[in-house]
């Protein structure tokens, strides 16, 4: 099987991230790429392991040294995959996917045509704003921001290779098996 580079998008709350770890654990050959980004670390995140945090100074040299196949800012954190990273991975012949959003995979299936790009998206978005409603943590502001975010998502995924519905973890896993091992 040819070694091959899949971007993986999805609007967050969606569960991309329980899908793609799952599906990690059946295919201890594929690789999760590790992006940088100038935000500030999580709990029980690590440096070279869930991100590479970066200063905005750093982050910005490699912006004018042309090291990123891609970049993106989120609430004013700046994200960006590395060049050198990808083509590393690939050329050590390591199955890739990137976990970034639908703009930052359509910026890399410009560059890279060979790219698979795969969207998570919920069952419905009447389903996901219930779901975000019935947690209570957001006030309507914050929802509606969220929700046009998502509604945006799925605009830039309809130039995407694959689609896949978030209905159960179990079932995303087993349609993210049949893009990727026919
Ligand atoms: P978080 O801060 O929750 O880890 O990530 C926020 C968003 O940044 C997620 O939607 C994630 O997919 C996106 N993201 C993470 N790394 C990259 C990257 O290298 N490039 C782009 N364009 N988006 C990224």
């Amino acid at each position: 099987m040819n070694k091959k580079l899949y971007v993986i998008s999805g609007s967050s709350g969606v569960g991309k991230g329980t899908v793609i770890k799952e599906f990690l654990k059946k295919h201890p050959d594929f690789k999760l790429s590790i992006s940088c980004t100038t935000r500030q670390k999580r709990a029980g995140e690590e440096h070279g392991v869930n991100y590479f945090y970066l200063t905005k100074d750093e982050f910005d040299s490699c912006i004018k040294n042309n090291e990123f196949l891609e970049w993106a800012e989120f609430s004013g954190n700046h994200y960006g995959t590395k060049k050198d990273f990808v083509e590393k991975c690939l050329k050590n012949g390591e199955n890739l996917i990137l976990e970034i959003d639908t703009k930052g995979a359509l910026n890399v299936k410009s560059l890279m045509p060979d790219a698979v790009l795969i969207f998570i998206a919920p069952p419905s978005i009447e389903e996901l704003e219930a779901r975000l409603r019935g947690r209570h943590t957001e006030d309507e502001e914050a929802i509606q921001k969220r929700l046009a975010s998502i509604k945006a998502e799925i605009k830039n995924s309809e130039k995407f290779d694959y689609k896949i519905i978030n209905d159960t973890v179990e079932n995303a896993v087993k349609s993210l098996e049949k893009i990727i091992n026919p």
